[in-house]
């Protein structure tokens, strides 16, 4: 049976021929297909770009004047010769899995996903495919997530025991899609909740979508830390260290990753806290997402993609892993 190549792996990224569209691409290309907002994935340049409506507000506040089109999850649209469809990731809100199919032949690209619920993004959907391109971030057996509920447990008492003693606590969370998944589950009746300038930006885009997210307060120059006793203050992991974070004294940072799983990357850190929690899949995740699209073609993409794709091949999968540009960096980006 003839089976057509639904998608390509090009120098620029992933390539739709039927359609003549790329999707997430890393150069600047003629139409783009965004899975979502996280600067790895939307990239500056491109002439035309199509994205969920839940992702458009993000992806022009940090993309500019784009001409950004929009389609709701689930809705089919006719690009040349393509069917194309957008569908949940479950990783941050309007993220999406982009469904092409090409003579009845079926590829789904999985962008970045997570299996289990939280309270901002759409749930995950599993969608049935012939082949699949999945993110594998966290793609080892040691990757493995408590419940969003055992972690806010262990967040909100850090905190309370914190503020009990008059200590400030600084958490490190990325701007984008983590920051306010941690507000959604912070406890705001132990003290006040302080924001870092790049995560209220996100807020208030989120907040303008209907999102509902705890009280915070900006931190501006003139404000004055005494009269936040206790307080929590969430800011992008990379000024809990200079001099943004100095004002706020004594106190204890923490930061909240699926990396914190690991207790060599916990050690690097160097945070008083480390509080595993991630916006991927863990590796029960990925296994039963990739089960439930029914695939026999799996293309690991993003993150531990050699041993991926040879952990799928000895369950019987045909698993070939795709390069990806920025591998060296997985590290430093949980929640990009
Ligand atoms: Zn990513
Ligand atoms: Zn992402």
């Amino acid at each position: 049976m003839f089976r057509p190549m639904v998608l390509e792996f090009k120098p620029q990224g992933i390539y739709c021929p039927a359609g003549d569209f790329f999707i997430d691409p890393w150069s600047p290309v003629d139409r783009a297909l965004i899975t979502h907002g996280h600067a790895d994935h939307a990239r500056e340049g491109h002439n035309r770009y199509l994205a969920t409506d839940i992702a458009a507000p993000v992806m022009r506040h940090r993309l500019g004047d784009i001409t950004l089109d929009t389609m709701p999850y689930g809705e089919v649209r006719e690009i040349g010769g393509a069917r194309v469809s957008f569908h949940p990731a479950g990783h941050i809100p309007g993220s999406a899995q982009i469904r092409v199919e090409v003579g009845g032949e079926v590829w789904v690209v999985s962008g970045d996903y997570k299996t289990t619920p939280d309270r901002l993004s759409t749930p995950f959907e599993p969608v049935r495919c012939h082949s699949f391109i999945t993110e594998c971030t966290f793609g080892l057996p040691v990757f493995t997530w408590p419940s969003e509920e055992e972690t806010a447990a262990e967040i909100n008492a850090w905190w309370a025991a914190n503020a009990a003693t008059g200590t400030y606590s600084l958490l490190g969370a990325y701007s984008l899609g983590k920051a306010q998944r941690l507000l959604s589950l912070l406890d705001p009746a132990i003290a006040p909740i302080l924001t870092h300038g790049a995560v209220e930006a996100t807020n208030a885009i989120l907040r303008g979508q209907g999102l509902h997210l705890p009280d915070t307060t900006h931190v501006t120059p003139e404000l004055d830390p005494k009269t936040h006793p206790g307080a929590l203050i969430l800011a992008p992991p990379g000024v809990l260290a200079g001099n943004w974070a100095r004002r706020f004294r004594p106190a204890s940072t923490g930061f909240a990753s699926g990396w914190m799983r690991l207790r060599g990357v916990r050690r690097r850190r160097s945070v008083d806290r480390g509080f595993v929690m991630s916006d991927h899949a863990d590796w029960a995740g990925l296994n039963e997402a990739i089960k439930s699209t029914g695939a026999e073609n799996i293309y690991p993409t993003h993150g531990y993609t050699d041993i991926f794709a040879r952990w799928l091949s000895d369950q019987g999968y045909n698993a070939q892993p795709v390069p990806t540009e920025f591998t060296g960096e997985m590290l430093e980006e949980d929640g990009a």
